[in-house]
């Protein structure tokens, strides 16, 4: 079991299962919705993922019905997204955990459209677009 959690402390959950394989996505949204270079996450299953404590204060953000971004509406944090057209799957945000994992980046995505000012300085695998 992973724990985590939001800035502010209000929102608490678990992650029941190993954590792996982590994706950097470089695309112009997580840009924007990070206000970094890239978002960090993992993908899981709904059912793998419990929160614990201030579900009432998790927003949704819905990005032309494609991916909608879940945060703490209190702090900002960005905690996790899903799509409507795959509702068992969530992609975690790693930035929040508390606890700490074992798992290295396995790779890079969007990196096609990732910002200038970042160069990738590791030796995970590079896509273009989504593989
Ligand atoms: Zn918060
Ligand atoms: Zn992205």
């Amino acid at each position: 079991m992973t724990r985590g959690s939001c800035l502010c402390g209000g929102i608490h959950y678990q992650i029941h299962h190993e954590i792996g394989p982590i994706i950097y996505c470089h695309c112009q949204r997580c840009r924007k919705s990070s206000g970094s270079a890239f978002v960090t996450s993992t993908e899981i299953l709904r059912s793998n993922f419990e929160v614990t404590q201030g579900q009432d204060l998790i927003k949704k953000f819905e990005n032309e019905g494609k991916v909608d971004r879940f945060f703490c509406s209190h702090c900002g944090s960005q905690l996790y997204s899903q799509r409507a057209s795959t509702p068992l799957i969530m992609r975690v945000r790693l930035g929040t955990l508390d606890d700490n994992i074992d798992t290295k980046v396995s790779s890079h995505i969007f990196v096609g459209s990732k910002a200038e000012w970042h160069d990738i300085l590791d030796d995970a695998i590079q896509h273009q677009e989504r593989p």
